[in-house]
């Protein structure tokens, strides 16, 4: 941007495109079956001709987030400096009362990413490297997921993501307690034990239930214990915490530091998850990183059933955050990510469980907005 002073850039335009995919093969969790998923892609416009990208969690009614973004964040933004996150965070969290969550902060999420995409532009610097990087070009990756169904059906989930090299595997577990206690020993069996295996229970079971799971997660050598709780029961994550040895992780469902605070800060939990493109963008996502950094709590960016703005964004991220342990990688081809970008899915990408930083300016990625059009929710 060589011949524009940056300080009199200036925000012109924020568009947000409804995007909504049918899925290659459905995704089955505890939590239900998804057939279908949306995303918003938000595009920022400025007068020296720079365009951000960024990307919010909306997997359900885009339009509603597109027009909140349109109607209730657009109007404090026009005529901005792009480079003024922080100010523009607080502006758009103040747009509307109450406590933080649901889509006003995904919504605040696609905005705050396209403004770093933006302002790396300007610097000319990868995002990771305005984060200020810990000098790692690329980011160790687990496959997600083993989805939960009959023992041969989960048997050949696995085989097939060992075949692609992952040394790290994520497993998804609901009930019956007893059905999952069995498929953890018979997946760690087949796995054997040099491949790292974890579970996501997606909040299926209570209490006593999970501390019964927890038993065979640390029989069979898991590593973390995803999601075992409903994110709510604060207290029932402690209670676990003091029965259950594997390590518990959780956070994807927190939309800003102040949800993960007390679960990070009494180190209940060892793992944290946000979403960037849920938990405010990268830089709500960055504080909450750094702050679990300061308890020796691990970071592990969760992407799922996210386009390539996202995984993008949580590369950057996971690259800068020395409490990184490991990232979320889909491994089905999804078009909100290959039509949008090209890319390959990142199962394809990875090698040896690692996926490489991208370089370029911001976020590094070229969108197609033809494929963007043509993605577009009806
Ligand atoms: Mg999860």
């Amino acid at each position: 941007m060589p011949d524009t002073n940056a300080a009199d850039v200036k925000i012109v335009d924020v568009i947000a495109h409804p995007l909504t995919q049918t899925l290659p093969r459905p995704t089955v969790t505890s939590w239900g079956r998804y057939t279908e998923v949306s995303i918003v892609l938000v595009e920022i416009r400025t007068d020296a001709g720079l365009v951000g990208v960024g990307e919010a969690l909306a997997r359900f009614s885009p339009k509603a987030y597109a027009e909140l973004i349109e109607t209730s964040l657009k109007p404090r933004l026009i005529g901005q400096n792009p480079t003024d996150i922080t100010q523009h965070w607080r502006t758009m969290r103040r747009a509307l009362s109450g406590r933080a969550g649901g889509m006003l902060i995904e919504a605040i999420a696609g905005v705050d990413i396209a403004l770093w995409d933006i302002t790396g532009k300007m610097a000319n610097l990868p995002i990771f490297r305005l984060l200020g990087g810990v000098g790692r070009t690329q980011v160790p990756v687990y496959a997600a997921s083993v989805n939960w169904g009959s023992d041969e059906f989960m048997d050949g989930e696995l085989d097939r993501y060992l075949e692609k090299g992952f040394p790290r595997v994520k497993v998804k577990i609901a009930n019956p307690v007893r059905d999952a206690c069995r498929r953890i020993e018979r997946l760690r069996k087949r796995a054997g034990d040099n491949i790292e295996l974890c579970v996501d229970a997606n909040w299926a079971y209570a209490l006593e239930e999970a501390v019964e799971v927890g038993r065979a997660l640390t029989a069979n050598g898991y590593v973390w214990f995803e999601e075992p709780l409903r994110p709510e029961d604060e207290q029932g994550y402690e209670q676990l915490h003091r029965q259950c040895v594997t390590p518990l992780a959780a956070g994807e469902s927190n939309y800003t530091l102040d949800q993960a605070m007390r679960l990070v800060s009494n180190r209940t939990l060892s793992y944290l998850q946000p979403d960037v493109a849920r938990s405010g963008g990268i830089t709500e996502t960055r504080r909450m990183a750094e702050f679990a950094a300061a308890y020796d709590v691990s970071y592990a960016p969760h992407i799922g059933m996210s386009g390539i703005v996202c995984e993008t964004a949580s590369l950057h991220l996971a690259a800068a955050m020395p409490n990184l342990r490991a990232m979320e990688c889909e491994t089905d081809s999804s078009p909100f990510k290959t039509a949008i970008t090209g890319a390959a899915p990142g199962a394809d990408r990875q090698k040896n469980g690692y996926l490489p930083v991208p370089t370029g300016p911001g976020l590094g990625i070229e969108v197609d907005w033809d494929a963007v059009a043509r993605l577009r929710t009806s």
